[in-house]
């Protein structure tokens, strides 16, 4: 990274986003960083309360969509890491539109204007599901096909060929890391581990699709921010980093891991229609950015996922704020 490196983080009040700049603003290196976030339901400033009086931290609340903002905020920036997305693969089964309008044409909206400020590197945040699903013991690599399932995955795919084109045909340096499922603290209660943790700390049953027999592969969120970070300082132009801990559990071992920590029953599990295209397993071969950049797993999941439901249990304050703002929105679009 050049020295005092200008960063623009959009979606950094979101779950990843916001461990990314905590990542980076406590690193050696000299930067500035500029969150550029919507604050839809799943942002929230809570996320950056430690940072939000840090110099080198501003906030712009703004949608990644609007060229006018984004061509202003890219004319001040060296590098730009596009972390922004809608997320839940259930909400894009239930409403794909926003997923294509964020995902896709948000992307674009990014990379043009990246292109326009002759921007040093640009990092696109992707995910593992782009690949689909493999079944056996195998792995997806870095050049295995895009096969995605679900609209979130889809608009994923989308915004990485779009990035991918950006570089091929105009020689905007990017680079695009595609992660494992995430885990740790902050992360919005409608995902697996954190939606079980608070169901079955209040002795509500945990929702487990069709036979629980999914499998995922399962990074601490500080990992996946160092495996970002090292793309950002030594990522080549034009290259796709997998980025994975070979953590692979079923949601049901996931389930009753959760269980047992907080000595609750598995008579709280309640099998539930299987999602709609649901993915079976997810794998990946992370050994290019160990290989070329030096970057590799550190938290053990059992130990991780113990201090993640810790958090949860000591930070009531938090998840009743996200169950606030979430009424508040409801009631927002209710009355709109
Ligand atoms: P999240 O839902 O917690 O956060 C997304 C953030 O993006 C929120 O702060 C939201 O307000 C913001 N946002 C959404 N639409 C926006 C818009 N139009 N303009 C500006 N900001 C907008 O998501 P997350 O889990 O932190 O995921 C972040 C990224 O990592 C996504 O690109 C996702 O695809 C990718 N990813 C996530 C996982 C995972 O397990 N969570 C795994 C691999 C990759």
């Amino acid at each position: 990274m050049a020295s005092n490196s200008r960063i623009l983080i959009t979606g950094g009040s979101g779950f990843i986003g916001s461990w990314l700049i905590r990542h980076l603003l406590s690193a050696q290196t000299p930067v500035e960083i500029t969150n550029l976030d919507l604050l839809t339901y799943a942002g929230n400033p809570e996320n950056l309360k430690d940072v939000q009086h840090d110099p080198r931290y501003r906030f712009v609340q703004g949608d990644i969509c609007d060229e006018a903002l984004v061509g202003r905020l890219m004319a001040d920036a060296d590098i730009c890491v596009n972390v922004a997305a809608q997320t839940h693969v259930d909400r894009s089964i239930s409403g794909p539109g926003e997923f294509i309008r964020t995902n896709v044409l948000g992307t674009q909206v990014l990379l043009e204007a990246a292109r326009n400020n002759r921007i040093q590197k640009f990092v696109h945040i992707s995910t593992d599901e782009v690949y689909g699903s493999i079944e056996g013991t195998q792995k997806f690599t870095e050049t295995s096909p895009l096969d995605p399932s679900s609209p979130y995955s889809s608009s994923k795919a989308a915004a990485d060929l779009i990035a991918l084109s950006y570089w091929k045909t105009y020689g905007l340096p990017v680079c695009i890391t595609r992660c494992t499922n995430n885990y740790g603290p902050n992360q919005y209660p409608e995902k697996l581990i954190p939606l079980f943790i608070l169901n079955a700390s209040n002795d509500q049953p945990v929702p487990v699709y069709g036979d629980g027999l999914n499998v995922r592969d399962w990074i601490h969120v500080k990992d996946h921010s160092a495996g970002v970070s090292a793309v950002i300082e030594h990522g080549q132009p034009g290259q796709v980093y997998n980025i994975g801990s070979g953590n692979e559990y079923n949601n049901l071992e996931i389930t009753r891991l959760i269980l047992k920590t907080l000595g609750k029953p598995e008579q709280l599990i309640r099998f539930v229609t299987d999602r709609l295209g649901h993915d079976r397993r997810y794998a990946l071969d992370a050994t290019k950015i160990t290989r070329e950049l030096g970057w590799s797993n550190t938290i053990a999941f059992e130990q991780g996922l113990m201090e993640t439901i810790e958090w949860y249990q000591k930070n009531a304050e938090w998840v009743d704020g996200v169950r606030q703002r979430e009424q508040h929105q409801v009631a927002a679009s209710v009355s709109a």
